[in-house]
């Protein structure tokens, strides 16, 4: 209930726990922590509608394990289900803008503007595609250039129409379910393009790898895109569509604006084991961490992060970050980010290249700490799970430790 109101009609609420997005890892988080009695719990959404990305993907492999015929519309009403169930409050339509105090959000919405102060505050706003502008691909601006979640949103709520021909860059899991989404509104794929030596192909849709964007032609709509192939040889794909796919980043906005220690790997606020981040009473969960993951591992870690939560809550003292944990090249996106103790989770981490049985290295302060070698093929778009047993032997009072790939 509103609290007091100020001279700017901000109205000024307080709550328990503040949870900023009401996708997979926001509403698991919100559902454990109130449903262990955390007091009012109360989850944000600027979508009309709580559920984040599943709500757009209407097709299956959602859950854990990944279900062929789970789709993630009904996922993500699972999800929102048992948030409600559990006693959290969902608000829809309330987008946090910015910070008034370190634990203290400001919103807007329909309804008005609040500045909503919290006990914990956790930040689970997902991730978003960069799009062509962020990619700097040069060329005019024609009507037709999209990004995966533009072509859902257009595809779903709002129906907008299509084009006839589509070029789709990016040949990685999210790429194959544009693909197959613009099949079914009728729009021929002519091309999945990707700079990397491999893509994962579909029936049908000639796959150009090694292949880069070089430019965007057409005035008023795109009429085709120029591209150059690594060993020189170039050419221009006729279409009036193009999707860029495939290069998420951390919606990590608010916590940038918020002072949030971010990781310069992941791009994300950087956070331990227990995903606290560098600001005490601040947590953050989910893609809004490392980019895009399966809808299980986002909600496993709204779940995983709930204790520290309700620990925070009965006056455990946030603890001073230790060692930060620093992937090398071509290792680049490692969560958590630093370390405050030994972990019991796995950790997550990417490669920029593809490698095959990569054999992994832990050193700190040029003493090796563990190396273990994976009998699987890492794509850049797919995370390994790194058994943490080896974090026990991490000096706490230590330098960096480095993770490393050698063949
Ligand atoms: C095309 C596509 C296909 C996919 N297919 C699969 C699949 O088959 N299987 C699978 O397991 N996973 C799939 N995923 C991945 C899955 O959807 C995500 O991993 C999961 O949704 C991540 O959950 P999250 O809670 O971290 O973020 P999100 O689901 O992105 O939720 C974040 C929410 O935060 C809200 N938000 C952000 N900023 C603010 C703010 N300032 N104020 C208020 N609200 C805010 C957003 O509106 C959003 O609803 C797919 C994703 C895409 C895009």
């Amino acid at each position: 209930m509103p609290d007091r109101t100020d001279r700017t009609d901000r109205t000024d609420r307080t709550v328990d726990v503040l949870v900023v997005g009401a996708g997979p890892a926001g509403l698991a988080l919100a559902a454990r922590v109130a449903r262990a009695g955390a007091g009012r719990v109360e989850v944000l959404e600027r979508d009309e509608e709580p559920g984040g990305a599943p709500r757009h993907c209407h097709h299956g492999g959602f859950g854990n394990p990944p279900l062929p015929w789970l789709q993630g519309p009904r996922y993500a009403r699972r999800a929102v289900a048992a948030a409600l169930d559990a006693g959290a409050a969902l608000r829809t339509g309330v987008t946090a803008t910015g910070w008034a105090g370190p634990l203290t959000l400001e919103t807007t919405s329909p309804a008005g503007l609040e500045r909503i102060t919290a006990r914990a505050v956790v930040l689970a706003t997902g991730a978003r595609e960069r799009p062509r502008s962020a990619r700097l691909v040069p060329g005019t601006r024609p009507a037709g250039v999209l990004t995966t979640g533009e072509l859902q949103q257009s595809l779903h709520p709002y129906a907008h129409p299509l084009g006839h021909r589509a070029v789709l860059v990016g040949a990685e899991p999210v790429a194959r379910h544009a693909a197959r989404a613009l099949h079914r509104a009728g729009t021929r794929v002519a091309a999945m393009l990707t700079e990397h030596p491999r893509g994962a192909a579909l029936p049908g849709v000639p796959l150009l790898t090694r292949t880069t964007v070089t430019a965007l032609h057409g005035r008023g709509r795109l009429t085709g895109v120029a591209v150059r192939h690594q060993d020189g040889r170039s050419g221009v794909i006729a279409c009036d569509t193009i999707i860029f796919t495939g290069d998420w980043i951390p919606d990590h906005e608010l916590a940038r604006r918020g002072g949030i220690t971010l990781d310069p790997g992941t791009r994300g606020p950087s956070v331990d084991p227990a995903f606290r981040t560098t600001t005490p009473g601040v947590f953050a969960v989910g893609n809004a961490l490392h980019g895009i993951e399966p809808a299980a591992t986002a909600a496993a870690e709204g779940a995983a992060a709930a204790p520290a939560v309700l620990a925070h809550l009965t006056g455990t003292p946030w603890p001073t970050p230790g060692p930060r944990l620093l992937p090398h090249p071509p290792l680049a996106r490692l969560t958590p980010n630093h370390l405050t103790g030994p972990t019991t989770r796995p950790l997550l981490l990417r490669s920029t290249t593809p490698l095959t049985t990569p054999l992994i290295h832990a050193h700190q302060d040029g003493h090796p700490l563990w190396h273990h070698r994976f009998p699987t093929r890492l794509s850049p778009h797919r995370s390994l799970h790194l058994p943490p047993g080896w974090t026990t032997r991490v000096d706490m009072e230590g330098g960096p430790v480095v993770l490393s790939v050698s063949p």
